[in-house]
């Protein structure tokens, strides 16, 4: 959920020990997603599935990176919880609130972070509250396959670009749109570090990401945010809540995952 920024620095190489402890936080990041998918109901307000991501990571002894998160504007509001709750036409950094009731057919993503001994794990899941249209189930069964096939290029010699144009294709070809304002990124003792990881190429070379090449224990956030209609989006007055332009639906899957020998290692699977 990182806004586009071009400040390259190199990117990190993660050893043994901080992959065990980056394994250990996006365990934690799981558990609660899988927890939270059990709760979300029509009638459960989105405060309380924040309430319940905190129990959890208090268990652990962990803090949510996203609380207190630095506003885009210098004098904006910090984020003032611990996961994102994001309704229907809403994308990312969506604020839990007791007003926010779920609503039979809404469809729910859910962002989560853990920071666990100084490292972070990072993934959103979005969730079909009771039964959703059609439409909303295909949104959300490519946005997730989108996932996949870039989780699929996280090898070690792979390289960026090569990771980027599959997930933008998948999501193209079903005749969906990729959001382009925010993008995926690296992650480990900060949440957001080096490579940006956009989830489309643009048509002029120069304006693309730098083409890396990915070697073992480089951990990533892959995440696609996929919408129905136009990619364009707008911040609602809270300062944080991304909305599509058009109000169109939006899904959004997101894992930490570690390049290894041996294939991309998702540190969050849960499922
Ligand atoms: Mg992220
Ligand atoms: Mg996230």
């Amino acid at each position: 959920m990182l806004k586009k920024q071009d400040q390259p620095r190199p990117v990190e190489i993660k050893s043994r020990k901080e992959q065990d402890l980056m394994r250990a936080a996006g365990k934690i990041v799981a558990e609660i997603l899988s927890d939270l998918q059990e709760r979300a109901r029509p009638g459960v307000n989105t405060l309380e599935l924040d309430t319940r991501a905190r129990q959890i990571l208090s268990k652990y002894g962990a803090t949510s990176p996203f609380l207190g998160y630095p506003n885009a504007h210098p004098r904006g509001p910090k984020f003032p919880a611990s996961i994102c709750a994001s309704v229907n036409e809403e994308i990312v950094h969506g604020i839990p609130r007791k007003k926010r009731v779920l609503r039979e057919g809404d469809l729910l993503k859910i962002d989560v972070g853990a920071d666990y001994a100084g490292y972070i794990g990072d993934s959103a899941w979005t969730f079909a509250i009771g039964n959703v249209g059609p439409k909303a189930q295909d949104l959300m069964r490519v946005t997730e396959e989108s996932l996949r096939v870039g989780i699929e290029k996280a090898v070690a010699g792979g390289r960026l670009w090569d990771m980027i144009a599959p997930i933008q294709m998948c999501v193209e070809t079903h005749g969906f749109n990729v959001v382009r304002e925010y993008q995926g990124h690296g992650v480990g003792r900060d949440m957001h570090e080096e490579p940006s990881i956009p989830n489309f190429l643009d048509d002029e070379f120069d304006k693309r990401p730098s083409n890396i090449q990915f070697k073992p224990g480089m951990t990533f956030a892959i995440e696609p945010m996929v919408v129905t209609g136009t990619w364009e989006t707008r911040v609602l007055g809270d300062q944080w809540t991304v909305i599509t332009a058009d109000h169109g639906l939006a899904a959004h899957y997101e894992h930490t995952v570690l390049v290894t020998e041996n294939g991309p290692e998702i540190l969050t699977a849960w499922k």
